[in-house]
C-alpha cells in the first residue's frame, strides 16, 4: 500500500500533511510513503529529511497523487481531483459543508474521501481531531496578532517612565481556538474575558485564568456544538455585547456554527463604541465574519479601530501546525489499515462512517 503526500497548491498554504517523523511511523507499519518534491519546504522540512525517514520522492512516472492513499491539508482543486485515480483514498480538509459540489466531484471521480472536519468529536477520535489541533494554532496566533496590532502593551508594566495598565481582551466564542486565545493573552499579561453561548465552557474559561462574561443566553446544539440563535436571541445578544465591547482594548472572535454563516457578534455600532486604537481580530472571516465590518482576509481601520481578518493562521505557523495535523492524519490512517498493511475500511465504525464523505466501500461495490 502506498501513501502519497502532495505539495499543497492553495495560495499561501505552507503546511504539509505528513512530517518526516510520522512518515517513519507509517513506513514501520509496512506502507510506502511517496512525497512530492518540495512538499515540506514551506514548513521548513526539506526533501532530504523525508528521504532519511525512508520515504520515496515522487517522480513524473510515479506521482504522489497515484498512491493508494493520498494525504492533503487543503481541499483539492478541480485540477487536483482530475489527477486522482479511481479507487484512491483521499484524506484531508475537504470542507464538505461549505463546498458540497467538491464532494460530489470526488464521488464521481471514484474517490473514497475522508474529511477531517467530519470526524465525530468522541473521545476515541480525539487524537484525530484536526479541527481542534489547527484551531489551537489559530487561537494562539490570533492573540499574538492582536498584541502586534494593538498600540499598547498587553502586560501591566511599572517603569521609571510610568505605569501602564494591562490590556483587556474579550474573546467571543470559547471553543478550542477561543480558549487558546484566552490562555495566550493571559500568558502575555493581559486581562482576558471569555464569552460563549454554551454555559459549560465557563469552567474552562476560568481554568485558563480568564473571567467569564455571562449574558444569560444559552444555545446548545448537536454534537457538542452551538446552535444558531433565533432572531430574538440574536438581537438581545448583540445589544448586550455592544454594551460590553466598548470597555475592551481587544476583541478576538471565534464563533462558528457548523455549516452556517458565522453569527454577527460585533455590530457596526459596537465598533463605533470602541476607543480608537482598539483591535478586533475576527477568525470567522471565511464564513462571513463575526464582526459586521470585517473584510475577509484584510485589515481595515474604522474610527481608529483596526479590524483584522486572517484567513489561514495555521499556515503562518507551519511547522507545529503540520506536526499536529500529521499526527491527526496518521491516527486516522491507522484506523483504515490492518496489521498486514492492507486497506481495511470498516463502514460500521462510527469514525469511518462519520468522516467518509464520498465512496464508502459499500457504495462503491
Ligand atoms: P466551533 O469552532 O464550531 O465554534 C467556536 C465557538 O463558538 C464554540 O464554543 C461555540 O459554542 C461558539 N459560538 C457559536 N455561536 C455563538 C454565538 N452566537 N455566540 C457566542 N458563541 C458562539 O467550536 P469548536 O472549537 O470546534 O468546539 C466545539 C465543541 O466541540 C466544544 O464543545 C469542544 O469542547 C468540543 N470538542 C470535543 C472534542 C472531543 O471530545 N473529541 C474535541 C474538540 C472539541
Amino acid at each position: 500500500l502506498s501513501v502519497g503526500v502532495v505539495a499543497e497548491t492553495a495560495a499561501g498554504e505552507r503546511r504539509v500533511a505528513l512530517v518526516p517523523k510520522l512518515a517513519e511511523r507509517v513506513i514501520r507499519r509496512g506502507l510506502r510513503v511517496v512525497v512530492e518534491p518540495g512538499a515540506g519546504e514551506g514548513a521548513g522540512l526539506p526533501d532530504e529529511l523525508y528521504a532519511a525517514a525512508g520515504a520515496e520522492l515522487a517522480t513524473a512516472a510515479s506521482p504522489a497523487r497515484h498512491c493508494d492513499i493520498v494525504l492533503t491539508v487543503t481541499p483539492p482543486s478541480d485540477a487536483d481531483i482530475a489527477r486522482l485515480a479511481r479507487g484512491t483514498v483521499l484524506i484531508g480538509f475537504l470542507d464538505p459543508l461549505g463546498a458540497p459540489q467538491r464532494i460530489e466531484a470526488l464521488r464521481e471521480a471514484g474517490v473514497t474521501a475522508f474529511a477531517v472536519e467530519s470526524i465525530p468529536r468522541i473521545s476515541r477520535a480525539q487524537a484525530m481531531d484536526a479541527l481542534s489541533s489547527q484551531a489551537n494554532v489559530s487561537g494562539y496566533r490570533a492573540a499574538l496578532l492582536a498584541a502586534q496590532r494593538a498600540p499598547r502593551f498587553f502586560p501591566m508594566l511599572t517603569t521609571a517612565a510610568g505605569t501602564v495598565p494591562p490590556a483587556t481582551v474579550l474573546v467571543l466564542g470559547a471553543g478550542v481556538a477561543g480558549l487558546q486565545a484566552l490562555a495566550t493573552a493571559k500568558r502575555l499579561g493581559a486581562q482576558p474575558t471569555g464569552y460563549d453561548v454554551r454555559p459549560e465552557v465557563a469552567e474552562q474559561v476560568r481554568s485558563v485564568g480568564a473571567q467569564w462574561l455571562d449574558l444569560g443566553i444559552e444555545a446548545i446544539g448537536e454534537g457538542g456544538y452551538a446552535r444558531e440563535l433565533t432572531d430574538d436571541e440574536r438581537a438581545e445578544q448583540q445589544r448586550r455585547l455592544t454594551e460590553a465591547i466598548g470597555g475592551f482594548d481587544v476583541v478576538i472572535t471565534t464563533a462558528l456554527v457548523p455549516g452556517r454563516t458565522a453569527p454577527t457578534l460585533v455590530t457596526a455600532e459596537a465598533v463605533h463604541g470602541m476607543r480608537p486604537g482598539s483591535v478586533v481580530v475576527d477568525l470567522a472571516g471565511a464564513t462571513g465574519g463575526n464582526c459586521a465590518l470585517t473584510e475577509a482576509g484584510r485589515d481595515v481601520v474604522v474610527d481608529g479601530v483596526t479590524i483584522s481578518s486572517p484567513l489561514n493562521l495555521p499556515a503562518e505557523m507551519p511547522l507545529h501546525a503540520s506536526e499536529l495535523y500529521a499526527r491527526n492524519l496518521v491516527e486516522l490512517l491507522e484506523l483504515l489499515v490492518d496489521a498486514e498493511g492492507r486497506l481495511a475500511i470498516d463502514p460500521a465504525d462510527e469514525i469511518v462512517a462519520g468522516a467518509c464523505v464520498a465512496g464508502l466501500p459499500e457504495e462503491v461495490a
